[in-house]
This record gives structure tokens, sequence and C-alpha cells, in this order.
């Protein structure tokens, strides 16, 4: 049985954060120095393991075992959000490395192969979720010519020159080389903390619908325009607004969410009527029906906002990912895993966040486990989870990695 050292996987994970180290988090985005740095020394340590380690053409460092035996790939991403926190795809990639080393410690593993892996970019500094896009075949060299970094503007092939990744090759997925993907991820919610639940196991990842809806109406003079006569974009766009809160909750499940992320008006001035409004909307869910379903209340919404306010109105979906649920067998031996070592204390649950399992799903079985985020903070340098939560997770990942393997 694999046991995972806590104090080798705490110090770690800290080693780790000095990459790009910021307050109490770090700032390490894709391809900057310390990303790179970060990642050339996860290839240190998977070599120190006899592991063949390479990084690939978009920076994605893998460790691959020799035998001719299927590996069980196990990681994150190593890059972080600007200015965030330690342990968004940090810990999922150190637990990767601690899972491989526990294995080459405990002699019964003998035989058992693990594979540590770290993709880039998950984080969207120049394409998001690109490295395990790239892995699946998602991506091809003019998507990749054309991507810019989204803060500063450099190209990414300048980015992947300077990093110098420029003309390795991007390794593809060898669904024959592995058995399976498991990632673990800090929660990014409350959802376990407030339940004092300790372990959660993805049962899915949730597709996320984007919209962009704008509002036709007549631009005109705020002080000499007749009520009567308006058609004023802004009313439009605040009223479908308040027709989706009022809507949505019928139409959708207990952990859909939707999110008005913006409301422009133009030519947005204090004396003029809007005559335009522009609205970027967009929601989640862990099921392709329930999905569905708050796309066709949406477009009515949308229509019946338009005869209302007497504005044109235009929708246009500007993104569809599809949701994707996990392995069933893989998530047994998590929950397996988690029973042992937390009874009680653990919960099935979707992610409402992307992942790169989500894509990794599409050519190796996968699945994903989550540990609490104290106060549910994510994408700031205050992130953090206990530490014994971090060590159990990692023994719960150990020992549901060994099962796979073993019935592999
Ligand atoms: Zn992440």
């Amino acid at each position: 049985m694999p046991r995972i050292n806590a104090e080798r996987l705490l110090f770690a994970l800290r080693r780790f954060a000095k990459f790009g180290a910021y307050k109490t988090g770090v700032h390490r985005p894709t391809y900057s120095r310390e990303d790179m740095e970060s990642r050339h020394w996860l290839m240190i340590q998977y070599e120190a393991l006899g592991l063949d380690a390479s990084i690939d053409g978009v920076g994605n460092v893998f460790g691959l075992p020799s035998g001719p035996k299927p590996s069980l790939l196990i990681g994150s991403h190593a890059e972080s959000q600007n200015h965030a926190g330690w342990l968004d795809g940090a810990l999922g990639v150190i637990y990767g490395l601690e899972v491989a080393r526990a294995f080459a410690d405990a002699p019964d593993c003998a035989g058992l192969p693990i594979a540590p892996v770290a993709w880039a970019d998950e984080e969207s500094h120049f394409i998001s979720l690109l490295g395990s896009r790239s892995y699946v075949g998602d991506i091809d060299e003019g998507e990749i010519d054309r991507a810019r970094n989204v803060y500063h503007g450099q190209p990414l092939r300048d980015a992947l020159n300077a990093a110098g990744l420029a003309g390795i090759p991007r390794r593809q997925a060898e669904p024959e080389r592995h058995v399976g993907y498991l990632e673990a991820h800090i929660e990014q919610g409350d959802s376990l903390e407030a339940t004092g639940k300790r372990i959660g196991i993805v049962t899915s990842i949730v597709g996320i619908w984007q919209y962009r809806i704008v509002f036709e109406g007549t631009q005109n003079h705020a002080g000499t325009t007749r009520m009567a006569i308006r058609k004023d974009a802004g009313v439009a766009a605040a009223m479908l607004a308040m027709a989706i809160a009022e809507r949505f909750p019928q139409v959708a499940e207990e952990r859909s969410v939707w999110t008005t992320g913006r409301i422009a008006l133009e030519p947005g001035a204090p004396s003029i009527i809007p005559g335009r409004a522009e609205m970027l909307f967009q929601f989640r869910d862990a099921d392709i029906r329930v999905l569905e379903r708050m796309d066709v209340a949406l477009r009515e919404l949308v229509e019946q906002t338009s005869s209302k306010s007497g504005c044109a109105a235009s929708i246009e979906r500007t993104a569809t990912g599809q949701p994707w649920v996990m392995d069933s067998a893989f998530q047994s031996a998590l929950e397996n895993a988690a029973e042992r070592h937390a009874p009680g204390l653990h919960v099935r649950m979707p992610s409402g966040a992307s992942h790169d399992a989500q894509l990794i799903a599409r050519k190796l079985r996968s699945a994903m486990l989550f540990v609490p985020s104290i106060g549910g903070i994510s994408h700031h340098w205050t992130e953090n989870t206990p530490d014994e939560d971090i060590v159990l997770g990692c023994q719960v990942l150990a020992d549901a990695a060994e099962s796979i393997l073993r019935s592999a």
C-alpha cells in the first residue's frame, strides 16, 4: 500500500510556491521565467525517480515510466493566474509527484507505474486549457500562430520561442500507454467547508455557455424625448436581466449558475438615451439537458423583452463548452479510498470550474478529487487549504491510484 510522506509533500508544495512567490501566493504566468523554472525543476524531480522526463512544444511536462505496462497519469497545471494562490494547479502537480514518490517507496507497488504530468496554460494567459487541448489534438498550428497574451499582447509564438520551446513537438495522447488520468484540485468554492466535508469526488465538470445579446433602440435627447415614444436599449437590457432572475430558477437545477457579466450602454452619457446595449451572459451546468433548457428560456426572454421594449434584439452564442462526466469506476475508487481515510467526510459533487480533466477525458478515463478551499477563496493570493486536508487528499489519491492500477 502506498503511504504518502506528509512532510515531503508539504515541503515540495512550499518549494514549488517559491517559483514566482508573491505575498502569500504566487505570480507565475504561463511561460514566464518563473513558470519555466518551475517546469524544469519538475523534470529534475521526475528524473530522480527514474522516469523519462520531457517537456513538449507547449510546455507540458511529463514523467513517463519506461516499462511496457500502461501507467496512470496524475497531475494538473503548473502556472498560476496573475497574483494568485499557491495551490491552484500546483496542488495537483505536486500530488502527482508525491504519489509517484510514494509508489517508488512501497515495495508492493513495484510494477504499478505512475506518470506525473504538469499541463500548460490552463489559466488562459494565451489560450484557455492550451496544454490539455494540445495533448488531445484539439488545437492546430494556426490557432497557436494567432494567439496572443491576453494581458499584454505578446504573440504566443514569441513566448514559446523565448521559453525555449519552439520546434519541440507537441506530445499527443497515447490511450494505449495510459490506464487513465487523475487530477486533484482545490475546490475553489466553499461547498466542502460549509458542509464539513474534507474530500469532494467530482462527478462531472460543468459546461459553460456564453452569449452576446444586443438591443438596438433609438439614441435621442434625454430631456426632450417623451417617455411614451422612447426606445431605450438600456432599459431593455435591464428588463432582460430582471426577467432572467425571475425565470431561470424555474428551468435551472440546484447547482446551475448564471451571470450577467457585463452590460455596456452606448453612447453611455447621462443626457443621451442609450441607442445600443450589449450584454454578456453566461450559464453553467453539468447536464446538457439543463443547458439546453436554459438556452431555450433565454431566447424566449430576449424575444419577449424585445417586443415589450420596442428595441430590436439579437442573440449570439459565443461559447458552448460541453459538460464532461467523470469515469464512474474511477469515482468509486476515489470514494472507497476517501471512506477508508475520512469516513463520512466525502461527497460526490460537480465541478463548477473548468479543469484539464475535462479535455483529457476525451482520450483517457479520467476522474477528479477536490480538497476544501478555506473560505472558498481562490484566484487570490490568500487562497489556502488546511495542511491536514492537503495531506489527506494526497493519501486518498494514492490509494485510489493503487486500486485503479491493480484492477487495470
Ligand atoms: Zn486550476
